[in-house]
């Protein structure tokens, strides 16, 4: 059986494990353990040969289980399944989208390299990119989804770090105004700075939009970054992480791993092979359902605007690359309320049904206000200049009833309404 001749669905159920491992149990039960007895002491030097790189590996050898840090049965049934959505070679899994993302730029990045990335990022890689990465020599470029690509190469001829660009690091669509940018268009500018002795890695944050709406290495991406907790784990009860990419790039990833320690339990990653078993229903609920609300939204009259990838202008530059790389307009609303940051709170503090709470990705509806929440750290005139403004509020769309969201969603504007009438006729010294 080619695992690429079947869907994804499919195999998420059964791949990469065989009942006989384990009494016939259906389901991989939780490999609770630390460590493995090995037959023979013979064994046990042929697999630390493997693990430490000390030899080749012979035809059809695989690495034997060691060690709970270096591998486990339901960490690496876990990886399996999830190279399937990307059509990856190998996948890394962690405790975190931080420790997966934070592995990745250390093992990428080296004292005086230069690393590019776009803005806005999640506010975790945000802050590892301004704080920890220049305390170990790093230099930093930013770029931002209105920047052509002549922008972009001129920023990196001026930053006098052109020859040490080694990552190109980009989160698409970005969070939480869903700016859309071009992958192939980054390739295109690795391409122009690799060399025989130096590849330029592209690696991409598709926590939004995968793994079943974008698959970043169909174009021209080398490494996946998830954050798991999101969409793969999906009922917000599991903290993780995953990398993909070819065979070599996952075996750097892994080796650093090992040595950080950053592996998810067996426990965690028990949970989300159970996740990836409704993956693509869940997805897809909740993108109709977002869908639907997006629509909504849009003509409401308390609602100056929304940014959702299925209202893009057919005409704009943005609808272009949303072909190209995504199969669906996903699950993600940011709209702006008209008024401030009084009237965002009014309309949050007022919802019933979704939740006022971070992350996203989860079968719940979750509601946020990004300025003084997920994004509190962004500099003033950076919040200005992406638009992460006092009446902007960000929601992850769940798998509830859609009629039942627009029904919250609709009484908290009303209430909205309501505290602004009261408002102007104070002003007007009427009631
Ligand atoms: C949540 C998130 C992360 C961080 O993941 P954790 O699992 O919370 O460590 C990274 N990138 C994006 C886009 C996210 O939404």
């Amino acid at each position: 059986m080619n695992k690429y001749n079947l869907s994804p669905e499919s195999l998420m159920m059964s791949y990469g494990y065989e009942p006989e491992w384990s009494e016939g149990a259906i389901k991989p039960p939780i490999f609770q353990t630390s460590t493995f007895v090995f037959k023979s002491a013979e064994e046990g030097k042929a697999y630390f040969e493997l693990a430490y790189g000390l030899r080749d590996k012979n035809k059809n050898e695989q690495l034997g289980l060691i060690y709970s840090r270096l591998n486990n049965p339901n960490l690496e049934i876990l990886e399996n399944r999830l190279c399937l959505w990307d059509k990856a070679d190998d996948c890394a899994v962690f405790e975190s989208g931080m420790s997966a993302i934070s592995t990745v730029l250390m093992e990428f990045l080296k004292p005086g390299d230069l690393l590019l990335y776009s803005s806005p990022v999640y506010g975790g890689t945000d802050h590892f990119i301004h704080h920890f990465l220049p305390s170990i020599g790093v230099n930093t470029l930013c770029f931002d989804a209105s920047d052509s690509k002549e922008d972009i190469i001129e920023r990196i001829e001026q930053s006098g770090y052109k020859a040490n660009l080694s990552l190109i690091y980009i989160e698409t669509p970005a969070n939480p105004t869903n700016d859309i940018i071009d992958i192939s268009v980054c390739k295109e500018i690795a391409d122009l700075y690799s060399s025989e002795e130096k590849k330029v890695h592209i690696a991409v944050d598709n926590t939004y939009m995968g793994p079943l709406w974008s698959q970043p290495l169909k174009h021209g991406a080398d490494i996946v970054l998830y954050s798991a907790t999101k969409y793969i784990g999906g009922h917000s009860d599991v903290i993780a992480g995953a990398v993909l990419g070819n065979f070599e790039i996952i075996q750097r990833v892994k080796t650093l791993r090992t040595f950080l320690g950053n592996m998810p339990s067996p426990h965690t990653c028990w949970l989300l092979l159970r996740s990836l078993e409704t993956l693509k229903v869940r997805m897809e609920q909740q993108m109709q359902n977002a869908n639907i609300i997006a629509k909504y939204l849009n003509e409401h009259s308390q609602v100056e605007s929304v940014n959702y990838l299925g209202l893009l202008d057919k005409e704009s530059k943005n609808y272009k690359i949303y072909q190209k790389q995504y199969s669906a307009p996903g699950a993600m609303i940011s709209l702006y309320i008209k008024g401030g940051e009084e009237e965002a709170f009014f309309f949050l503090n007022n919802l019933k049904l979704f939740k006022l709470a971070v992350s996203l990705g989860s079968t719940e509806s979750l509601a946020q206000h990004p300025a003084s929440m997920t994004h509190a750290g962004v500099e003033p005139s950076s919040k200005q200049r992406l638009k992460i403004t006092d009446n902007l509020v960000r929601l992850s769309i769940g798998i509830e009833n859609y009629e039942d969201l627009i029904w919250d969603i609709n009484q908290a504007l009303e209430k909205v309404a309501m505290l602004d009438t009261a408002k102007s006729s104070d002003f007007c010294g009427r009631v």
